[in-house]
């Protein structure tokens, strides 16, 4: 059994992978913004796994924030060190760049990018001490190929790969490892209002995906049977690109 934290753990992707890491027997810390009965309903789930867990609300954008309350409970608990850290949580605001406003730019990057830092600097000293470590980021394929009307998401989430792929680095001889998955189209709350029918013709699998089937992916490389993969994106995205 491992502590896991899971940024955006309410719903969605965020909510499979903490169901799939219970499974596996870890105690699944959920953050979350918002939507606190999303939350809970998620450790529900993991509770229905047999494992244990807890929500914890804190918005990944805002450092004073994420180092009270994640912070806080570093401190509070100094024999438990989270070994397992999934920073998922994340937002689309597309438009196109002329059409752009200083709020779409930055909460993008401040939520994908900024939450990425401010998490994982706490996270990381303990995995360093405790000579053990996972973090998986879930970027997209949006950070790797670049999409129209995402140029904020764009750049936020392949900032985040340049980030990963430097931590890989500094962290790999200490037993630590830094990946990221890269979905494609998967059907969240996130792409509600994407049309499958007229993008899956697009999609060699021809269909979108499901959170459980990232998910699946983000528990191999939290587990210890990925030992030796690191400063790696994983696309899952049905053949789209990669
Ligand atoms: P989603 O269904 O919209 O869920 C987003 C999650 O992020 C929610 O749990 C939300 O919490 C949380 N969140 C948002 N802003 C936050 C903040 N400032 N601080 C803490 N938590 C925050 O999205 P999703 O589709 O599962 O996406 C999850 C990740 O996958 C994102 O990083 C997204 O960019 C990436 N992704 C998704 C797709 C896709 O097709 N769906 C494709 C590629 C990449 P609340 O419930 O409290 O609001």
């Amino acid at each position: 059994m491992r502590y896991a934290l899971v940024t955006g753990g309410s719903r969605g992707i965020g909510r499979a992978i903490c169901v799939k890491l219970a499974e596996e027997g870890h105690y699944v810390i959920i953050n979350y913004t918002s939507k606190q009965d999303e939350a809970e309903n998620t450790l529900k789930m993991v509770r229905e796994k047999g494992a244990d867990g807890e929500i914890m609300k804190f918005d990944v954008s805002n450092q004073t924030e994420v180092d009270a309350v994640l912070g806080g409970w570093i401190e509070k608990n100094p024999d438990k060190t989270i070994e397992i850290l999934v920073n998922n949580a994340g937002i689309r605001k597309d438009q196109l760049l002329m059409w752009m406003s200083n709020a779409e730019w930055n909460s993008v990057m401040d939520i994908s990018l900024g939450g990425w830092y401010n998490v994982t600097r706490l996270i990381i000293k303990g995995m360093l001490v405790k000579k053990y470590g996972r973090v998986v980021s879930v970027v997209s394929l949006s950070g790797l190929k670049g999409l129209p009307g995402q140029t904020n998401y764009s750049a936020a989430k392949a900032a985040v790969i340049g980030a990963t792929k430097a931590l890989s680095q500094e962290v790999g001889r200490r037993g630590v490892t830094a990946n990221c998955v890269a979905p494609g189209f998967i059907k969240t709350d996130m792409t509600e209002g994407i049309n499958e029918k007229d993008f899956k013709q697009l999609i060699p699998l021809n269909r979108f995906g499901t959170a459980e089937e990232v998910a699946d992916a983000v528990n191999f490389l939290a587990s210890e049977k990925s030992a030796y993969i690191t400063g790696q994106v994983l696309s899952i995205n049905g053949g789209l690109y990669s």
